[in-house]
């Protein structure tokens, strides 16, 4: 009499998957909210069917309108469980999310449904108790049942061809989920005394939570926070439904700095209790984690709400906070994306907000950023610029020319500086100047910079640069490559590698790079490259980047005088009288001095006066090709000018 042997097995199942999904996810995913809730479902129905079995059990009149209290109120969770199975697959199948048809869809379901069941209170189409107390199902109870199982196999086809997409295992898993719960079904509604269906879909549902998006995709581990990954999942949630929200990037700036002195747990270690205020004070689904010291806050509200948003984060950082046993007063630099913004795509919206709030410093903002079309427009041609050098490395578009470089004592061009340029399909030539600074900025430079080197010691040796009365060729290091730990290393690791000579390779420098914690690192790597025989040149020397004070700590054999510093020089006479004591003091401290960018005879003339060991410049050669800078060369006999 008591058959509910298979509704406690499905209680049992259905804890187990609840279980799982909530202990594993502390951050549930919509999908997974409407899936638990579904289990949720299917857990109550159960019990409502148990009760009306024990009901009609005891077989009296009394208890029956009871039991079919119990059975309707089954019957609708079943329908409201359909339906939300049916959302929960369209939110992971369609990017979209519920399109206007769906919905029809969902409404025309529950509708046919309901109206099936309550007409049943008069009709008992649907189902009764008889005379013994006896549960009769009628012919619109199977249209039910029909309708429900079109709309499972529906859904299970949707989620089976999604899977297919990238894993074809997975999605045979689901068919046969799917295949073994329609069966069930059948039974359920066609074998009379049976009592399978809470069990059918206990047992779909385990099977199927196995699928739904992992939550660690979705969570920044240390923070317990939800991540980028989530970020951008909830900016396409409310694109799509023209929800549009204001976002607040935060930045912690000076962060930037310790993150070379202090290790990334420590930092995060530091800023856990900000994670915890912020995601309890803006809500989870408000907060999230982008880096190890970036954060977004989602609001949704006018302008004063953003101010306010930002001062409540602001207050939060009057406090120091200790990092390592340190501690540090943080000012949060903020970049705010409002929902007037249009963007081509999640993507780059989230690009341009995290490159903003990353580099408040290039739009000349103190610490609020407000992100307009032009910001939007600067982001996208950077990346344009960093996919157009991404390719060339790919392509073998990245060309090295050369300057060569006149020497006033011997009259001939013993060294020469690589430069490099890119050639791209799209953009055609592109001069470094600019990219490099973009490069600079995403860290790309460190890589290209390994590949140029490479190519300067190729060229080297195959066109046997010695024979040509080459001594040495001038490599421009960036700031950004001398702040990487130990790449000393791997520099003299290419040339050796090609076999060049070491004092055949010469590393121009450039001062443009102060930050104060990096300064360990860009004398550790200054003093790799010169205690192993190559010499450095100090580059752009009388631009605002160079100290005097480096001159004498810096083992510089070249000093390279900025092209600015000539044209002054023949503009006014006090700035003669500053160029030509530079030169004074640098051949004082025994430096060899390159004068940059000498285009005309009058120049040549009054530096080769001065006595300037170098000349460098158009009136001599612009950079050129490899096969344009040996034939320069050939004719050796070439007349001083
Ligand atoms: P830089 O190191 O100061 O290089 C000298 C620049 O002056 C070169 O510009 C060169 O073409 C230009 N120049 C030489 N003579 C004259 C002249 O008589 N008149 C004028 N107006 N200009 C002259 P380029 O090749 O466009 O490079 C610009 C900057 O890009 C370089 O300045 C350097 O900072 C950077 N760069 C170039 N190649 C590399 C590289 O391989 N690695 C790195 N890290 N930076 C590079
Ligand atoms: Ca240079
Ligand atoms: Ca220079």
């Amino acid at each position: 009499m008591f058959d509910f042997r298979f509704d406690i097995a499905a209680l049992v199942i259905s804890l187990i998957s609840y279980a799982i999904i909530t202990m594993k996810r502390n951050y549930l995913t919509r999908e997974s909210r409407v899936f638990v809730a579904c289990i949720v479902l299917n857990m109550i129905s159960a019990v409502c069917n148990i009760i009306s079995t024990i009901a009609v059990a005891y077989n009296s009149a009394a208890l029956v309108s009871f039991a079919f209290l119990a059975k309707f109120i089954h019957f609708i969770l079943i329908f409201l469980m359909t339906a939300g199975f049916y959302t929960a697959s369209l939110i992971r199948v369609k990017e979209k999310g519920l399109g206007k048809i769906d919905q029809i869809i969902l409404i025309a379901y529950l509708g046919i449904n309901v109206v099936l069941l309550c007409t049943s209170f008069f009709t008992k189409f649907y189902f009764y108790f008889d005379g013994e107390y006896r549960l009769r199902t009628s012919f619109l109870y199977y249209l039910a049942v029909l309708l429900h199982i079109v709309m499972m196999v529906y859904t299970g086809i949707l989620i089976a061809k999604k899977e297919k997409e990238e894993d074809s295992a997975t999605a045979v898993y689901v068919v046969v989920a799917m295949a073994i719960y329609v069966t069930l079904t059948l039974v359920n509604a066609f074998v009379k005394g049976s009592n399978v269906y809470h069990f059918a879909v206990a047992v779909l549902f385990l099977c199927v939570h196995v699928i739904l998006n992992n939550p660690e995709d979705y969570v920044a581990a240390y923070y317990s926070c939800f991540n980028d990954v989530a970020y951008k999942d909830s900016l396409i949630y409310h694109q799509n439904r023209n929800k549009q929200l204001h976002s607040i990037g935060i930045s912690c700036g000076e962060m930037d700095f310790l993150k070379s002195t202090y290790s990334d747990l420590e930092i995060m270690t530091a800023l856990k209790p900000f994670t915890e205020f912020a995601r309890a004070r803006f809500g989870a689904y408000n907060f999230y984690v982008i880096g190890t010291s970036q954060f977004v806050v989602q609001v949704k509200g006018n302008n004063s709400l953003i101010e306010s948003t930002m001062s409540e984060i602001r207050n939060y950082f009057m406090e120091p906070i200790s990092i390592g046993g340190v501690e540090f007063v943080i000012s949060p630099l903020f970049a705010v994306v409002e929902d007037r913004e249009k963007f081509d795509s999640v993507d780059s919206y989230f690009e341009v907000l995290s490159y903003c709030m990353n580099h408040t410093e290039l739009f000349a903002a103190k610490q609020v950023l407000r992100v307009t079309s032009q910001h939007i427009t600067f982001v996208n041609q950077e990346q344009e610029m960093v996919l157009a050098v991404t390719r060339a490395i790919k392509n073998d578009g990245v060309l090295i020319y050369y300057q060569p470089i006149y020497s006033a004592e011997t009259g001939g061009y013993p060294t020469s500086e690589a430069l490099v340029r890119i050639k791209d399909e799209k953009l055609g030539f592109i001069s470094p100047a600019d990219f490099i600074p973009i490069l600079e900025r995403n860290g790309m430079i460190v890589e290209l910079g390994e590949l140029i080197l490479k190519r300067v010691c190729e060229d080297y040796q195959k066109y046997e640069f010695p024979k040509l009365g080459i001594e040495r060729v001038e490599v421009n290091l960036s700031g950004r490559q001398l702040v990487v730990p130990g790449i000393y290393k791997k520099l003299l690791g290419i040339i050796k590698e090609n076999q060049v000579p070491k004092d055949a390779i010469l590393f121009e420098i450039t001062e443009s790079y102060t930050k104060e914690s990096a300064q360990a690192y860009i004398l550790e790597n200054i003093k790799g490259i010169t205690d192993n025989g190559i010499k450095l040149a100090l580059d752009d020397f009388g631009t605002g980047y160079s100290t005097m004070i480096n001159l004498i700590r810096l083992p510089f054999e070249i000093i390279k005088i900025d092209k600015s510093l000539l044209d002054n020089a023949m503009a006014d006479l006090k700035s003669m009288v500053l160029l030509k004591n530079n030169v004074n003091m640098l051949k004082e401290l025994k430096k060899k001095i390159v004068v940059e960018g000498v285009e005309t005879s009058e120049e040549a003339k009054m530096l080769k006066n001065l006595g300037v060991h170098y000349f460098q410049g158009y009136l001599y050669s612009k950079p050129v090709s490899v096969e344009e800078y040996v034939s320069f060369l050939k004719p050796k006999e070439r007349s001083a000018k």
